[in-house]
């Protein structure tokens, strides 16, 4: 197993192929000796206390200090999505490509104003070794937790993920007085999508009516596919206008998309219940029921339609 790091100061890049971390660290330009080795397996030791990423990295600054000055170290892992720094970025950088068996870790940049000299950089180089195998594992344990949350054909979240994030938005909605909307979504027919094109083409319109209520959404809100051709959309600070809105031109862009699977057109729609949470609701429950219950109306009404829940009353 081999860690390559990329070193880059200014414009003379260098790469190191280091060996077994846990045995030694071959340096191209001065061995690392016994002390610095030990420094490293001491600091691997106490990384391994943590799953968390961005803790690893705190940990890694922290302890680095007492060994190294810095003014910032920044670590980025677009994949992802990890953009981390701390300190504040000054003149001189030293910037590491961490790679595990071929395998990228992301990016890590030490800087200070005063430039690093060449033993500092070896320093540098053998403390990484203590950090790119529990990052590693952080990072695979960071991706699990991810998937745990996934829906694998539509990328967006799943059934479990609601089940977390209902609750936590239900009680910072009520705590903070804000207003906090549910949309039900569900394909119209969707068996006779299936029954007429096949499973497959079935797949691929529950993935483009997914694409279409992530676009629709801002940043702050969530989708979820929560069954077979059912997705549940929350709208933090949103009320029944706003919920309203968002609903009908998800529906609307729905009807009027040109799906196509496989070089086939397919076209659907959408039936959509809104709610918004209540003053005296208890839990989720009342929120899932009147949404489900605005639904069954949308339904009823002859589908390809949003219905706010009080409008049955
Ligand atoms: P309605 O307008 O009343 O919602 O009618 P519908 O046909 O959409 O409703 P129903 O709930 O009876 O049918 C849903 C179908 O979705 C049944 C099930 O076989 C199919 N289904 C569930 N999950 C998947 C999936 O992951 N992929 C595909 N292709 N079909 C699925
Ligand atoms: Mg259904
Ligand atoms: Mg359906």
């Amino acid at each position: 197993m081999n860690a390559v790091i990329k070193n880059q100061d200014f414009k003379q890049p260098a790469y190191e192929r280091l060996g077994n971390l846990a045995l030694a660290m071959p340096m191209p330009e001065k061995e690392a000796n016994s002390d610095e080795l030990q420094k490293a397996l001491r600091l691997s030791g106490i990384l391994q206390t943590t799953l968390d990423v961005s803790k690893l990295i705190e940990i890694f600054a922290h302890e680095i200090i007492k060994l190294i000055s810095y003014d910032s170290i920044s670590y980025t892992q677009p994949e992802h999505g990890i953009e981390q720094t701390i300190g504040q970025a000054a003149t001189h950088s030293l910037t590491y490509r961490l790679v595990v068996s071929g395998e990228s870790l992301g990016e890590l940049v030490i800087s200070r104003a005063k430039k690093f000299t060449k033993v500092e950089a070896t320093l540098i180089e053998t403390l990484l070794c203590g950090l790119v195998y529990p990052l590693r594992n952080a990072l695979m344990y960071q991706k699990a937790i991810e998937a745990a949350h996934k829906d694998p054909l539509t990328g967006i979240n799943n059934r479990a993920s609601m089940d977390e994030v209902i609750d936590r938005e239900v009680n910072l909605s009520s705590r903070h007085k804000t207003q906090l909307s549910l949309l039900a979504i569900d394909i119209d027919h969707f068996k006779k999508i299936n029954d007429g094109y096949g499973h497959a083409t079935g797949d691929c319109v529950i993935k483009a009516v997914a694409e279409a209520a992530k676009d629709a959404i801002r940043s702050s809100d969530m989708v979820f596919r929560y069954g077979g051709e059912e997705f549940l959309i929350l709208l933090s600070n949103t009320d029944r206008d706003g919920a309203t809105l968002l609903a009908e031109r998800l529906r609307e862009k729905i009807e009027q998309t040109c799906i196509i699977c496989d070089g086939t057109h397919v076209s659907a729609t959408v039936s959509i219940g809104i709610t918004c949470l209540q003053e005296n609701d208890d839990s989720r429950t009342e929120l899932f029921s009147r949404a489900d219950a605005a639904l069954y109306q949308a339904k009823s009404s002859g589908r390809n339609c949003c219905k706010f829940f009080s409008d049955q009353s």
